[in-house]
């Protein structure tokens, strides 16, 4: 048995529906969320349904998650706002992430994508690391994603996203699921399926900071 960190009596696999609620686990953790694109950076469109929306939508239930138990939460972005200045480019926006996360002084940095491929057919996460480090965070919340939604996934790789290489502290970012299938499309816009994936992100990083 790998007992719970709260509460040191039941299994890792019991731990997060009886513990958390009664205990904030996450009190002196410090979480930045970054909503990927918004602004004049929308990221994939596909079927009238926007990247940047998902993302904020998915980043706000993971924030009240992670608030209620105990974390200190910072969001690059709360509107459908860019972050840099206008007539700046896109590295400008990327880099105003990772200052945020630095001006917080972020335990761990999360961002929030979906993806947009030519293949159709592909569903289900992806998770990132840059190389080298960070693979224990990508695969907490990849694990616990996966699970959540009841999908296969992709596993977790490396990449050298700008938000990944620039950021000192341990980062991730999670490729939630596929704008160009049609039904995981619905999927994600939907509220309901936007709380599973806030959730099984929530367990993922929980489980992170318990465990890893
Ligand atoms: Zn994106």
């Amino acid at each position: 048995m790998r007992p719970c960190k709260i509460c040191h009596q039941k299994d890792f696999g019991e731990w997060y529906d009886d513990c958390i609620g009664e205990d904030k686990p996450l009190v002196n953790h410090v979480v930045v969320l970054d909503p990927g694109h918004g602004g004049a950076y929308s990221g994939a469109i596909n079927y009238g349904f926007r990247e940047s929306d998902i993302n904020l939508a998915v980043a706000r239930k993971l924030r009240k998650k992670l608030k209620q138990a105990g974390a200190t939460v910072t969001m690059t972005r709360t509107r459908d706002v860019n972050l840099a200045p206008p007539g700046a480019n896109l590295d400008a926006d990327l880099q105003a992430r990772v200052d945020v996360a630095k001006r917080a002084k972020a335990d761990i940095f999360v961002s929030l994508h979906v993806d947009d491929i030519p293949n159709i057919n592909l569903t289900g996460p992806a998770s990132y690391f840059p190389k080298g480090r960070s693979y224990s965070l990508a695969c907490a919340i990849q694990t616990h994603l996966t699970e959540e939604i009841c999908a296969e996934g992709h596993g977790v790789s490396p990449a050298d996203f700008y938000v990944l290489v620039h950021n000192e502290m341990p980062a991730a970012l999670i490729e939630m699921g596929y704008l160009s299938n049609p039904a995981e499309a619905l999927c994600l816009v939907d509220s309901a399926y936007q709380n599973l994936l806030a959730e099984g992100i929530f367990k993922g990083i929980v489980s992170y900071f318990l465990y890893e």
